[in-house]
């Protein structure tokens, strides 16, 4: 079945078949990488405010200096800032015919003022959820080892290397990245639960949320959020 959802702007504004295609889900789902598909696919950008917020910090803008100190005392940016750095960049030409959105909204007062900032500009916005059980997500941030010479990365539940332990490439020892430590992984995704629930919720109630089960491979996941957004 194919879900088409209310447009957020009455008909008339539709013709230029724009859209906003948000992809929602925990860390490690795979936001990114069906970002860059779905970028291939249609021509649009994919807009991650993690790399929004961190060229306006180098370039030292004004909101820049601002959302750094929020950033680097590990809280999320207030709406206040990320809001004007959002809509500035997508009101760049390149956003004209529509973009992707990867990491945002992450609370539900984002999920509501990011409504605002679409029905002004009248863009038809598609909330994609990629659905992955955490038990899963736990195996695949906490497998992930990489090496330290050639950067490729393995899983040690779901794509280990031939000998355990060592690179492919190079026999080199892998490593575990700090960041991809079990506890830090937990309080991650304890923190995208508490966050962005809230978020989705608002999204269900609203029945605006098309939920991908991101467990599949990459391929099929792709292919069903095609199936799901339709025909332009
Ligand atoms: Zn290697």
């Amino acid at each position: 079945m194919i879900v088409r959802l209310d447009p957020l702007l009455g008909p008339g504004k539709e013709e230029a078949g724009a859209r906003a295609i948000v992809l929602l889900g925990p860390p490690g789902a795979g936001k990114s990488e069906q970002g860059r598909r779905l970028a291939m696919r249609h021509g649009i950008p994919v807009i991650s405010t993690g790399d929004l917020l961190r060229d306006h910090v180098r370039r030292g803008t004004n909101l820049g200096v601002q959302a750094d100190t929020f950033m680097k005392a590990g809280k999320l940016v207030p709406d206040s800032l990320m809001n004007p750095i959002l809509e500035e960049r997508l009101s760049q030409p390149d956003c004209a015919h529509g973009f992707i959105l990867d990491g945002y909204p992450r609370t539900l007062a984002q999920a509501e003022s990011l409504d605002m900032v679409l029905k002004k500009k009248g863009l038809r916005q598609y909330v994609i959820l990629l659905d992955v059980p955490s038990e899963r997500l736990l195996k695949l941030l906490t497998g992930r080892r990489v090496c330290p010479l050639c950067n490729r990365s393995y899983n040690i539940y779901f794509q280990p290397p031939k000998k355990e332990g060592q690179c492919d490439a190079d026999g080199a020892r892998l490593i575990q990245r700090s960041d991809d430590k079990e506890e830090v992984i937990r309080r991650r995704l304890e923190t995208y639960e508490k966050e962005t629930q809230p978020a989705i919720n608002y999204y269900v109630e609203h029945g605006r949320l098309i939920r991908i089960d991101g467990a599949q491979t990459p391929e099929k996941v792709a292919a069903e959020i095609e199936l799901k957004l339709g025909p332009q």
